[in-house]
């Protein structure tokens, strides 16, 4: 059977790589996959039900007790579903952010989900993106990416993208908030994030939203034939693969 291709992005908050995989998805007509929000709407869960986030085995049962799906439509917009209800508005308050670590440490939180993104990624061409996708979810994709960017310019990404429903938001919090979270998703001992031995890394200090787009389609797109010569599909543009690059 023909595996999917893999596109994986990983990296650290703020170095652009939500925005940027959205974008290659929807150019690409392929499946896009948030990780992050999955660990997101299993925190969200947790939080809910009130338990101690220090109680792995708590933890690991709510997880398993969530069913998180992911859904994107024709304008490339995701929606994140647990159990059922769609939850994408719910899950990137900077509390539930907070939180998200206690729960992502876990290791049978990780295997859960790992299980489950495989299952995504195998059923369509996809671009997957988080901490630890080139790593451990799909250490074998066809191409890895690493986007990273200076301390300063992520914290003002999050700064300007956290302003316009925070007015008050101070910036020193959010230098803060994101200090603490490299450390946690760096040091912990499952997945940490990483970046795998054969990924190409990009820094995105200085490179726009499109620059950064382009310079990912320009080196998948060699993987397949010119859309020109193929019929467009509701939705976007489908590529086919060639044999080989
Ligand atoms: O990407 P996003 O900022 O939404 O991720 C939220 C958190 O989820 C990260 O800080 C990290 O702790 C966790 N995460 C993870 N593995 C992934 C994606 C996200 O541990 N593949």
């Amino acid at each position: 059977m023909k595996r999917s291709f893999i596109v994986a992005i990983d990296g650290p908050a703020g170095s652009g790589k939500s925005t940027v995989a959205k974008n290659v998805a929807k150019k690409m007509n392929f499946l896009y996959i948030d990780t992050g929000a999955m660990y997101r709407a299993v925190t969200l869960k947790a939080l809910r039900e009130k338990i101690n986030l220090n109680d792995a085995d708590a933890v690991a049962d709510v997880a398993r007790r969530s069913k998180v799906g992911l859904n994107t439509n024709n304008k490339g917009r995701q929606r994140i579903f647990l159990n059922g209800e769609d939850v994408t508005g719910k899950i990137r308050t900077p509390e539930l952010t907070r939180c998200v670590a206690f729960i992502a440490r876990v290791k049978r939180v990780r295997e859960h989900m790992v299980k489950l993104q495989r299952k995504l990624g195998e059923s369509a061409d996809s671009v997957l993106e988080g901490r630890d996708i080139g790593t451990v979810v799909f250490p074998d994709a066809d191409i890895k990416f690493y986007l990273d960017a200076s301390f300063k310019e992520r914290t003002m990404r999050r700064f300007k993208e956290l302003k316009a429903s925070k007015p008050d938001i101070r910036l020193r919090d959010i230098a803060n908030d994101l200090k603490v979270r490299d450390r946690k998703d760096i040091t912990r001992k499952y997945a940490p994030l990483k970046k795998a031995g054969d990924a190409i890394c990009i820094d995105t200090t200085r490179l726009s939203i499109e620059e950064v787009t382009d310079k990912l389609l320009g080196i998948i797109k060699p993987y397949f034939v010119p859309p020109a010569f193929l019929r467009k599909q509701e939705g976007g543009t489908k590529y086919a693969r060639r044999a080989d690059p």
